[in-house]
């Protein structure tokens, strides 16, 4: 059930969510540089929509030959549309559709002549410097960027804090990364029981360099014991670690208790599979629970509300007061799953609990979060909207509720300047 963007109350509180300055809380961007592309590869750069195709039947090893600008673009596309026209209704590709119509003058792809004159129009925009404040400032009224780039950094317009990811280099075996960041900061690694001092050492490095918050991925968690760690640490030489191993669930304890130190946020992926093949049952959010119970003062951001397990998600944040939604990348993989989301936290979860978006792209991608936001604004605009008509809210109250997820909340439970401590 989903009102029409054209219903007077809908059109009302969808024009007052674009007004909001609005916090993207989750990116994978690094700095901007100047970048050749075409629509696409715009298309193939984007794995949550190569996922679909792949799934559709497109070879995983055209992408990359397809994603190569220098080939006749008009050839690439021809090759591409039969899969295309196979994936074009989901949300993942109505993304792309909308930010191609917006800003690049597209209706629908419908001819070659259409293909060659968007692909102009974004490969100059993707050239042309200053595109972060273009899409971020102009275009999609955001003022602040939480990023997890590989490296610190930050950036002024937009303002760009930068989310540590730990588990990037959680290789344990010998020699390997963990152990060559161990040696880079002077910290010899003899047994197991080194590894919570060496973690500790890296996260606070970390939160040195510039670290707004933490991300790791959910688990079925529990404390690893010293016979545990012990053993894994005989076996360190298998790289490869299991969900669930020893090692990760130390090392999200150890984030969990530097996090409370240092007064930031756990981002934690919940739910989803971001390309094919992968078995996300593993990242089931209930599993955390524990982790929850044993980290009281630490603050916990749940991203992607848990989908595929939405249901199952939805009370942690009502029950646990340490535990924070957000909607990033959920409103992409579906919009219907999302607003099923966005209504049953109205029912269950306080408003000062939830995150409204992430666009959840990188520097390849980016622009699709102008497409990621219209259905974020449009999602959240529909389910209010619906409460209004159903005289379960009034329009005040429905734009406090705007403001709250897509602007102050993540400002509040990243401490970011701006922050507020409105009250309802
Ligand atoms: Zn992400």
């Amino acid at each position: 059930m989903k009102l029409p963007p054209t219903h007077a109350i809908m059109a009302e509180i969808l024009e007052r969510a674009k007004t909001v300055l609005t916090v993207d809380s989750h990116q994978h961007l690094s700095p901007e540089t100047p970048l050749t592309t075409d629509l696409v590869r715009l298309i193939l750069m984007d794995s949550y929509v190569s996922t679909d195709l792949v799934s559709a039947g497109l070879p995983p090893e055209n992408l990359e030959r397809w994603r190569d600008p220098d080939l006749p673009l008009a050839k690439r596309w021809l090759q591409l549309l039969p899969f295309w026209k196979q994936v074009q209704h989901g949300s993942y590709a109505r993304a792309i559709l909308v930010t191609a119509g917006d800003l690049y003058g597209a209706s629908g792809f419908k001819s070659l002549t259409e293909i060659e004159t968007v692909s102009s129009r974004l490969s100059e925009d993707f050239r042309q410097p200053g595109l972060f404040e273009r899409l971020f400032v102009q275009r999609c009224r955001i003022d602040t960027v939480l990023t997890q780039s590989p490296a610190p950094f930050t950036g002024r317009r937009p303002r760009f804090y930068w989310v540590f990811r730990p588990l990037d280099r959680a290789d344990f075996s010998p020699g390997g990364l963990f152990e060559q960041d161990c040696a880079k900061a002077g910290i010899l690694l003899r047994s197991a029981s080194d590894l919570p001092a060496a973690m500790d050492a890296i996260l606070k490095k970390a939160r040195q360099q510039g670290a707004t918050g933490f991300k790791g991925v959910a688990m079925a968690w529990s404390a690893p014991d010293e016979e545990e760690l012990r053993e894994a640490w005989a076996h360190r030489s298998q790289s490869a670690l299991l969900p669930g191993h020893p090692f990760l669930r130390l090392y999200l304890a150890r984030m969990a208790a530097v996090a409370a130190e240092v007064d930031i946020p756990v981002a934690l992926h919940t739910g989803a599979p971001w390309t094919n093949w992968l078995d996300y049952r593993q990242w089931e959010p209930t599993g955390l629970i524990p982790l929850f119970l044993s980290f009281r003062e630490t603050r916990f951001d749940l991203y992607h509300a848990g989908l595929p397990y939405p249901d199952q998600a939805s009370l942690l944040a009502k029950t646990f007061p340490n535990v924070w939604h957000n909607l990033t990348w959920a409103h992409l993989i579906s919009p219907e799953m999302a607003r099923r989301c966005i209504s049953t936290w109205l029912d269950t979860v306080p408003i000062n609990k939830i995150l409204g978006f992430g666009g959840d792209y990188s520097n390849e991608t980016v622009v699709l979060t102008y497409g990621h936001l219209a259905i974020a604004r449009e999602n959240v605009a529909s389910v209010l909207a619906q409460r209004i008509k159903d005289g379960l809210l009034n329009q005040d109250e429905a734009r406090y509720i705007l403001k709250a997820w897509f602007s102050e909340n993540p400002r509040n439970l990243y401490r970011l300047p701006g922050q507020t401590t409105t009250s309802p």
